[in-house]
C-alpha cells in the first residue's frame, strides 16, 4: 500500500524534500566530494572548530543544497539558507550573520549574484569573523566593527566563471559536482520509489535513470510523473513499458533530452549547418536567456558529446546528427 503522505498528487516541493538524503552515507554518487567532505567534517568536529568555507559548483539539481544540509547535520550545527539575489543590502547579510550561533552553516545559493556591496562586507566576515558596518551617511558616517561567531559559509553556484577572484579565493574547499552515472541514478530512483511505497521493476527504474539527464532532481521529477501514469493507467506498478510510454509522452527522449534540448540541437543543424554559431545568436533565436543556455542546456549536451565549444561558437558533434536522424553536411569542396 503506497504511503498516503507521499502520493504523487502532493506538491512537488514536499516530495522533493521527502526524498532528500539526510546523512552523508545516504547520499549517492559524488564519491570523491563525499570522501573529502567526510574528512573535513570529522576534523572540524574533533577540533571543535567551524569547518572551513566550501564552494559547491555545478549545474542545477546535482545536490549542492542537499550536501550543505547534510554537512550541517553531521557537524551538529544549524543550517541557515539564503541566496545571492535576496541579499540586496549590506544590512540584509549583517542581520543573518549576527544571528548565527557558533560553527553554524550559512548556505548562500547563487552566490555569483551577490551585489558588490554585500560581497565587500562578506570578505572580513569570512576571514576574521568580523563585520565592518558603516552607520549613518555623509560626514557623520562612521564604521563600527562587530565580532561574529565563527561560522562556515557554503556557497553554491552554477557559474563558477562569474565569481569574482577575491570571493573565490576565500573558499578553502572548492568542490565541483559532476553529472551522475546511470547506475547512481538507478540507486537514487530505486530509493525514491521505495520511499514512495511504489512497487517497481528494475527495468522501469533503469528507464527513468537513463533518461534523467544525469541529474537527481530530474530523476525525482520523472519518477513522480511516471508514478502518476502507473497509478492512473496501469495497476500502480512501475514497469518499463509504463516508464517508456510516460517519458515519451512527457517529451523526454531516449538520451533524456527534452524539447528545449532538441530545439537547441535542431536550430544549429537546420539554420547553421552544424555551426559554429555564437551563444548570443542561439539565445536570440531560441528566446532563451544566455544564462539558461550556459547553465542548464549546454553542460549536459557537452558532457554527452553532442556539442563542442570552440572559440568561434558552438558546433554539433557527430552524435547529435545521428540523434536528430540527420546527416552532417559535407565540408565545401568535397
Ligand atoms: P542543487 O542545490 O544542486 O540545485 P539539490 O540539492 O536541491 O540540488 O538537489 C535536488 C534534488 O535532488 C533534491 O530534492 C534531492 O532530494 C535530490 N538529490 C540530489 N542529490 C542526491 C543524491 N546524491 N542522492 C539522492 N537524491 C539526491
Amino acid at each position: 500500500e503506497p504511503d498516503p503522505t507521499l502520493r504523487p498528487e502532493q506538491r512537488p516541493g514536499d516530495a522533493d524534500r521527502a526524498l532528500r538524503p539526510q546523512v552523508l552515507d545516504e547520499f549517492i554518487g559524488q564519491a570523491e566530494a563525499r570522501a573529502n567532505l567526510k574528512i573535513f567534517i570529522e576534523s572540524a568536529r574533533q577540533r571543535g572548530e567551524a569547518m572551513d568555507h566550501a564552494l559547491f559548483h555545478g549545474p542545477p539539481g546535482l545536490g549542492k543544497t542537499t550536501l550543505a544540509q547534510i554537512m550541517s547535520r553531521e557537524l551538529g550545527v544549524n543550517f541557515r539558507m539564503t541566496s545571492g539575489p535576496v541579499l540586496a543590502k549590506a544590512g540584509d547579510l549583517a542581520a543573518i550573520l549576527t544571528n548565527l550561533e557558533p560553527r553554524d552553516v550559512l548556505f548562500i545559493d547563487e552566490i555569483h549574484r551577490l551585489s558588490p556591496v554585500v560581497e565587500e562586507i562578506l570578505y572580513p566576515a569570512l576571514e576574521d569573523f568580523e563585520l565592518d558596518l558603516v552607520i549613518g551617511e555623509g560626514p557623520a558616517a562612521r564604521t563600527v566593527r562587530i565580532e561574529l561567531q565563527p561560522f562556515t559559509l557554503v556557497g553554491a553556484t552554477t557559474r563558477l566563471g562569474l565569481l569574482t577572484t577575491p570571493l573565490r579565493d576565500r573558499f578553502g574547499i572548492p568542490i565541483r559536482l559532476q553529472f551522475y552515472s546511470v547506475d547512481e541514478l538507478h540507486e537514487i530512483v530505486s530509493r525514491g520509489a521505495r520511499l514512495m511505497g511504489i512497487p517497481a521493476e528494475t527495468d522501469g527504474i533503469r528507464e527513468i535513470a537513463r533518461r534523467a539527464r544525469g541529474t537527481p532532481r530530474i530523476a525525482g521529477r520523472l519518477l513522480r510523473r511516471v508514478v502518476d501514469f502507473a497509478v492512473v493507467e496501469g495497476n500502480g506498478k512501475l514497469t518499463r513499458a509504463i516508464a517508456d510510454n510516460a517519458l515519451s509522452r512527457l517529451g523526454v527522449d531516449h538520451l533524456g533530452l527534452d524539447g528545449a534540448d532538441r530545439r537547441y540541437l535542431s536550430l544549429i543543424a537546420e539554420n547553421y549547418m552544424g555551426g559554429p554559431v555564437g551563444v548570443e545568436t542561439l539565445s536570440a533565436a531560441l528566446s532563451e536567456s544566455r544564462d539558461a543556455l550556459e547553465e542548464v542546456i549546454e553542460p549536459f549536451l557537452l558532457q554527452q558529446g553532442l556539442i563542442q565549444r570552440t572559440p568561434r561558437g558552438r558546433m554539433l558533434a557527430q552524435k547529435a546528427w545521428s540523434h536528430l536522424g540527420m546527416s552532417a553536411p559535407k565540408p565545401a569542396g568535397q
